[in-house]
């Protein structure tokens, strides 16, 4: 599996909802390094991407939309439920994918929404606390089974 700065998927005219923490950038984060940056751009070209986090950190998601020119998820629901969609707008003919690092919150989300699933390797930052690393570990090798 590789990080999303690593990838180069061929996606064309898709409605891409795109994890932030963990995905784009370490748990918190908030600036995109030159590679990820990158990959978001391509992606960006001929897909709608909207940024879909569960943080509480609103503000950081906000501004890193703003940066970004995207749409982000601003209401009051959380992946993996499917109300999240009821509350952006988006082409609804568009094929849906979904790409996160968590099986258990954004694969759980793209089945909900119907939509495809990439995963992503999770960007873990320097000061990342080790329960959440204990818990990507499960992620992968148990969530990852009955997803
Ligand atoms: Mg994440």
């Amino acid at each position: 599996m590789k990080f999303f700065s690593q990838t180069q998927w061929n996606l064309k005219n898709c409605v891409i909802f795109l994890d932030v923490d963990g995905t784009l950038v370490g748990e918190g984060g908030s600036k995109l390094d030159k590679a990820s940056l990158k990959a978001f751009s391509k992606l960006k070209k001929n897909n709608t991407l909207i940024l879909c986090s569960n943080s509480p950190k609103k503000e950081r998601t906000q501004k890193l939309a703003e940066q970004l020119n995207v749409d982000w998820t601003k209401g009051s629901h959380k992946k993996p439920h499917k109300e999240v969609l009821g509350e952006l707008k988006f082409p609804k003919n568009k094929k849906k994918v979904m790409i996160g690092n968590l099986f258990c919150i954004d694969g759980r989300f793209a089945k909900n929404i119907s939509a495809q699933f990439f995963p992503v390797k999770t960007v873990v930052s320097p000061h990342e606390a080790w329960p959440n690393k204990f818990f990507y570990i499960i992620d992968r090798y148990f969530f990852s089974l009955w997803i």
